[in-house]
């Protein structure tokens, strides 16, 4: 069992990297002098994003990496995949990148995006021109359709998302589930919430997913943005000082 007492599970556009310079440098700084953090990326990005941004040195590194919407998995210092938690992904996939371009060729609204993935097709869209028959369809092939910031149309392999395969990682470390904080803002991050993991959905999520969130009990919403709400969030779920209110609400988690 792995000491951490805070394993994070961020998000990265909007959330890990949202908010303002001064409240990203506030995070960064706090998760750095922490001894106990186990972090961990989940994002939407691919490798290259990723060795990009750790490259610039502004930000704690993280211990894993959950790329490509939950398709890939890496270890986070040489962003080597970890070929035993990507070959359930990888299984699913089965090569399909071909398949689905001819597939979605002809349908309005998308955009395919230049960069080959490995374990997943995605499009830039534009939501107003999509098919209604458009998700239907991808599921009819057998994979799962995913829309999120209004922007993006990812195919994934079916059941692969950024909540599946964290859940994966956690088991595979054998990490206390209960010291787990998730966060994000937009649709591709409900998996992490649908974990049951406690999490936040940060100050500026967009409204799909405040909606869906909202009444689930693990997740705070934090009327902070992005790396202002996870501070907010680490703060939210610290168990109550010793006091009157200490009883008043059971700390879940204990950062
Ligand atoms: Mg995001």
């Amino acid at each position: 069992m792995t000491v951490a007492r805070l394993i994070l599970a961020t998000d990265l556009d909007g959330t890990f990297l949202g908010g303002t310079d001064e409240q990203r440098r506030a995070l960064y700084r706090d998760l750095q002098a922490r001894d106990d953090l186990l972090l961990i990326f989940v994002t939407g990005r691919d490798r290259d994003f990723i060795a990009r941004l750790l490259d610039s040195g502004e930000m704690p590194r993280p211990r894993y990496v959950i790329g490509d919407v939950g398709t890939s998995v890496f270890d986070g210092t040489a962003l080597e995949p970890i070929a035993a938690l990507e070959a359930p992904i990888a299984e699913r996939w089965r090569g399909a990148n071909a398949r689905v371009r001819a597939l979605l060729a002809d349908e309005p609204g998308l955009r395919l995006q230049p960069t080959a993935f490995r374990y997943r097709v995605s499009y830039d869209c534009d939501p107003r021109l999509l098919s209604a028959d458009l998700i239907p369809k991808v599921e009819a092939a057998g994979f799962d359709g995913l829309l999120s910031a209004d922007r993006f149309f990812d195919v994934l392999p079916r059941g692969i998302s950024k909540g599946s395969t964290l859940r994966r990682l956690v088991a595979a470390l054998d990490l206390d589930a209960s010291r787990v904080l998730v966060a994000g803002d937009t649709m591709n991050d409900l998996s992490l919430f649908q974990t049951g993991f406690n999490g936040v959905a940060v100050g500026n999520s967009e409204p799909r997913l405040v909606d869906a969130v909202r009444a689930m009990p693990n997740v705070f919403n934090s009327r902070l943005p992005g790396a202002a709400g996870i501070a907010d969030a680490i703060r939210h779920f610290q168990p109550a000082a010793q006091g009157p209110d200490s009883l008043a609400r059971p700390p879940v988690l204990s950062f």
